[in-house]
């Protein structure tokens, strides 16, 4: 387990339906590098958000902030790569791409903008089949991935 710190890149990628916060602007409540100025009475999106960076223990580098993707458990089986909007390109990056071939080899699918990384045994219909039922699920703002 890592911690947040100065991150709070959660507090712009992502949106947050009780604020009405949309995807890729920053939370008006946002100290930028310092934190939540409503911390004790953020909603529950916020209180229950985790990214990989926070429960797998990742390299510093791969913290959100620094590399500007943030890896989100969508399903069981399927993690989202979420690109900040200045830097749609921060995908690319080596450290990143290392990340996604790992999570790929132990049988996850990444969805991130453009590209769909499958593990060797999945088929990408199946991976998009249960992505889009999961996002119906839970009214997933997609235009996180057009950003
Ligand atoms: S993106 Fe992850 S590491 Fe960054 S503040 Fe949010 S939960 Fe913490
Ligand atoms: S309410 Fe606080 S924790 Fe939630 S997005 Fe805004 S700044 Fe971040």
């Amino acid at each position: 387990m890592n911690p947040c710190g100065n991150c709070n890149m959660c507090c712009k990628i992502p949106s947050v339906p009780e604020l009405k916060k949309s995807v890729n602007i920053w939370c008006s409540f946002c100290s930028i590098g310092e934190g939540c100025k409503i911390y004790e009475s953020r909603p529950s999106t916020c209180r229950e958000y985790v990214c990989l960076w926070l429960t797998n223990g990742l390299e510093a580098d791969l913290r959100p902030d620094k590399c500007k993707i943030i890896f989100e458990p969508f399903t069981d089986s399927i993690y989202l790569a979420l690109c900040d909007v200045s830097r749609p390109d921060a995908w690319k990056s080596p450290i990143v791409m290392k990340i996604i071939a790992e999570i790929v080899r132990n049988g996850k699918a990444v969805i991130g903008k453009k590209n769909v990384f499958l593990p060797e045994h999945r088929n990408s219909d199946n991976v998009l089949f249960e992505f889009r039922q999961k996002a119906r699920e839970i009214g997933f703002d997609s235009a996180i991935l057009r950003a």
